[in-house]
């Protein structure tokens, strides 16, 4: 799926540079499979790199400047590296530049280089094509001037190049386009940097995502307050179990023990994110036995949680997660991301992909008069060199 896109943008940089690139880099948007909202709770997330991807040529330059061109755009800029590197009013500039600096300011040398790009993840639907961005460029520059960093600092920059384009996310995105491995999925604590995969077979199953192509504007003053009724729920539990430091500590029976103790929606939201923190576990035993009904299961539960009870969900997602319900080759289905928007990740039997989607596509049409969108995906490996050789 990708060869076209590796072949094209290679075309593109021979034609625009007169040279073939030195570096052919692929970085992997991503998918979550399990662990909604409790990134920032203390909890553990469940994501893996997807198939689709950035492709990057690069070539060094042999000068002070860096000369990029975003083929999906048909855009192009030029940066002089021995001036101080400043935000832009062109919005994709900014993630390379954030790169740039971030390496530059952890003292990292490198030189003028040229790059062309060009990518197959849906942008702004939350497959990350932005840490894609970040990640690929960095894995690039590392390559072409044999700089010495570590995958985890490869996220860890990416992240804070992000930060600086005024972004104020978590480590998920950019540890999972750099830490991908095909065919599993990586349960990851945020806070630590710990991590496992476990093997990611849905043998039968489809992963498809439904866009819903909508973008409620609650996002962000929602999540805020999420956070705030979190801390809140948390200090009540501590004042009752002094034992429990964070909400991976509290089973489900102390939370109802305590329930008369709290407001109604602060208790709705903690048991959320009690009982998902659980599931993430439950999901990668789950994952383990091969069990993939009860990986499905888990996903409608969790859908089920940030639609009563974290209240994140809205009426488009819900429509198409109630929908799947009732659907017999779909065991799985939920929200994915923050909320309020955006796609839901579907478990489908195989061979049934079409007929759901044009389902779907029209009862969502008839609906909201909205088109809905699908993304076909599969588990694949993080950043990464190209070598045409051995493909
Ligand atoms: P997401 O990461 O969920 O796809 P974001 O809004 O975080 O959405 O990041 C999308 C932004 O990343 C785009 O607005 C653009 O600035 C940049 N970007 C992503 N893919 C490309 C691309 N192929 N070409 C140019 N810019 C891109
Ligand atoms: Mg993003």
């Amino acid at each position: 799926m990708n060869d076209i896109l590796i072949q094209n943008t290679t075309n593109f940089f021979c034609e625009k540079f007169g040279n073939e690139p030195q570096k052919i880099v692929l970085s992997p948007g991503r998918i979550n499979i399990i662990g909604e909202h409790v990134d920032y709770n203390d909890g553990y997330v469940l994501p893996a790199a997807i198939d689709k991807v950035i492709c990057f040529a690069f070539e060094k330059n042999n000068t002070k400047k860096s000369k990029i061109f975003a083929i999906d755009l048909n855009e192009e800029f030029e940066v002089d590296l021995t001036q101080p590197i400043l935000l832009s009013d062109v919005v994709w500039t900014n993630y390379i530049l954030g790169v740039i600096k971030q390496l530059q300011d952890n003292g990292f040398a490198f030189e003028g280089f040229n790059c062309v790009f060009s990518s197959n993840i849906p942008v702004g639907s939350g497959l990350s094509s932005s840490a894609a961005l970040e990640c690929g460029t960095l894995f690039g520059i590392k390559e072409l001037f044999d700089l010495t960093i570590s995958k985890v600092d490869i996220a860890l920059l990416g992240q804070k190049a992000e930060h600086w384009v005024g972004i104020n996310c978590g480590i998920m995105d950019q540890f999972s386009s750099v830490h991908g491995i095909e065919d599993k999925v990586i349960k990851l604590d945020c806070k630590t940097l710990e991590f496992e995969y476990h093997n990611a077979n849905f043998s039968d199953y489809a992963l498809v995502l439904f866009d819903s192509n909508v973008k409620h504007s609650l996002f962000t003053s929602e999540y805020n307050t999420r956070r705030e009724e979190c801390e809140k729920g948390l200090s009540i539990i501590k004042n009752h179990f002094p034992e429990i430091k964070s909400f991976r500590d509290c089973t489900e029976n102390q939370l109802l023990s305590i329930q008369d103790k709290m407001d109604k929606t602060v208790f709705k939201r903690v048991h959320y994110v009690v009982k998902e923190i659980a599931r993430v576990t439950q999901a990668c035993e789950a994952l383990d036995n091969g069990n993939i009904t009860v990986l499905g299961q888990l996903l409608f539960d969790t859908h089920d949680g940030l639609s009563n009870e974290y209240e994140v969900s809205c009426a488009e997602l819900d429509m198409l997660v109630d929908t799947a319900k009732k659907e017999d080759v779909i065991i799985g289905s939920r929200l994915m991301g923050g909320g309020f928007g955006g796609c839901t990740i579907n478990l489908i039997k195989k061979g049934y992909e079409n007929e759901v989607k044009n389902k779907f596509s029209s009862l969502y049409l008839d609906i909201f008069g909205i088109e809905l969108k699908f993304y076909d995906v599969k588990i694949g490996n993080g950043t990464s060199l190209y070598k045409p050789n051995t493909k």
